[in-house]
């Protein structure tokens, strides 16, 4: 078949959710793609920040073929050899004490979201528990998560959601005061925002929002399932800012391409909160996905790739910063490790088609935001080719 074949007979079955770019993948290795006629790209997005050390890594392919023909799934019912290992590396990488692990990052908030109201709810018995949430925030598409998402565009379809949500402005203290009251159980908000445009926190926001949660006994909730696993430099994003939540979702990159997510928390939380029953996943955490997650975290240490995010930051920052004083569309670079983003005056659709048509893959955050997220494994040559790639495509 050919690509046009493959994308009009794909178009005929599928339910029409994506505008999907008009090129058909067919195999990768490390940051290159290569689409069915065997033209190569130059990945800089990760596939939405998945694949933090590129395409097949021999460490990873060759866990997931061991597990393959050892034993894919078995059920929440029992133990498998590769749980307590993935369980262990979870909660000792992102600080917490206690992890459900999902499918997705949609299920990771949707537990964190059932973490909250059970806690208040054993707390006080009441049944009308407030969350707050943040304005541009991106946290899923099952309900729960749509609920407490920033984009009311997004909601307005499937309302009525989880309710009460209260929409705080990000980076406003005052703002997220306004809405707390004796009802309100838990604050939610991505570390750094993905979707809404890439605004990382200010790190006195994350603390003023720590104290109140600490004087309120509100459950703060960081959603880093896109700036968790290495993206800003750190495991978690929290760790660079020294404020810990007390429930942390994670998915994406925490799979590097298989369908994982998990929620966590601390021991005070996960002692007064969910409990047998109360919570499940047929699939969460078989064997198949935990051995991936535990590769993951070993060639996160073994190859270095925190190291690798923190030594190249301040390198791709200057030459987006380059780009920046070069072409007047350009209106802010703003970001944290390979979690970057260059704000354009205008829509950016073009500029993401024509580096594709020149070899590298982008990905936008909002219609006018380009968001850098390349795979954590890139090099200096690579932050050049895709910068002087994205100098041609801003230049039209
Ligand atoms: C992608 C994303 C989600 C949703 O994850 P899925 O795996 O697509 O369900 C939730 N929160 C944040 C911050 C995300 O970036």
């Amino acid at each position: 078949m050919s690509t046009n074949e493959m994308i009009t007979e794909a178009e005929q079955h599928l339910l029409h959710t994506y505008n999907r770019y008009p090129v058909v993948f067919d195999r990768a290795e490390g940051v290159r793609l290569y689409d069915a006629d065997g033209k190569e790209y130059l990945d800089a997005f990760s596939g939405i920040g998945v694949m933090a050390f590129g395409y097949g890594h021999p460490k990873y392919t060759a866990a997931l073929k061991d597990q393959v023909d050892r034993l894919t799934h078995i059920s929440n019912y029992y133990y498998h050899t590769q749980l307590a290992e993935t369980a262990r590396k979870f909660t000792e990488a992102s600080g917490m004490d206690r992890v459900f692990f999902t499918n997705s990052g949609g299920e990771a908030v949707e537990g964190a979201l059932k973490t909250a109201r059970k806690y208040a709810w054993l707390k006080d018995g009441r049944t009308d528990h407030e969350i707050i949430a943040m304005e541009h925030s991106f946290h899923g598409r099952t309900f729960g998560a749509l609920s407490v998402t920033g984009k009311k565009a997004y909601r307005d379809p499937f309302e009525p959601l989880l309710a009460p949500v209260h929409f705080a402005e990000f980076n406003d203290i005052d703002s997220v005061r306004s809405y707390v009251n004796e009802k309100t159980c838990a604050i939610i908000l991505e570390p750094v925002q993905g979707e809404g445009g890439v605004y990382p926190a200010k790190p006195e926001f994350l603390q003023e929002l720590r104290a109140l949660c600490d004087e309120r006994d509100i459950l703060l909730i960081f959603d880093e399932v896109q700036c968790g696993m290495g993206r800003t430099g750190y495991m978690f994003a929290w760790q660079g800012y020294g404020v810990k939540p007390d429930v942390l979702t994670s998915a994406k990159a925490l799979g590097c391409g298989v369908p994982v997510g998990a929620f966590a928390m601390t021991q005070k939380v996960a002692d007064a909160s969910l409990a047998a029953g109360d919570h499940g996943s047929t699939l969460g955490g078989n064997p198949l996905v935990c051995a991936a997650m535990n590769a993951v975290f070993d060639i996160f240490e073994e190859d270095k790739i925190l190291e690798n995010v923190r030594e190249m930051t301040p390198y791709m920052e200057r030459k987006l910063d380059e780009l920046k004083a070069k072409h007047a569309c350009i209106t802010d670079r703003r970001g944290r490790g390979f979690f970057q983003a260059l704000e354009c005056s205008g829509p950016v659709a073009e500029v993401i088609d024509r580096a594709r048509e020149a070899g590298v893959i982008l990905i936008n955050a909002g219609a006018n935001v380009l968001r850098i997220i390349p795979p954590l494994i890139f090099t200096k040559a690579e932050i050049d080719e895709m910068c002087a790639v994205l100098d041609r495509a801003l230049e039209g």
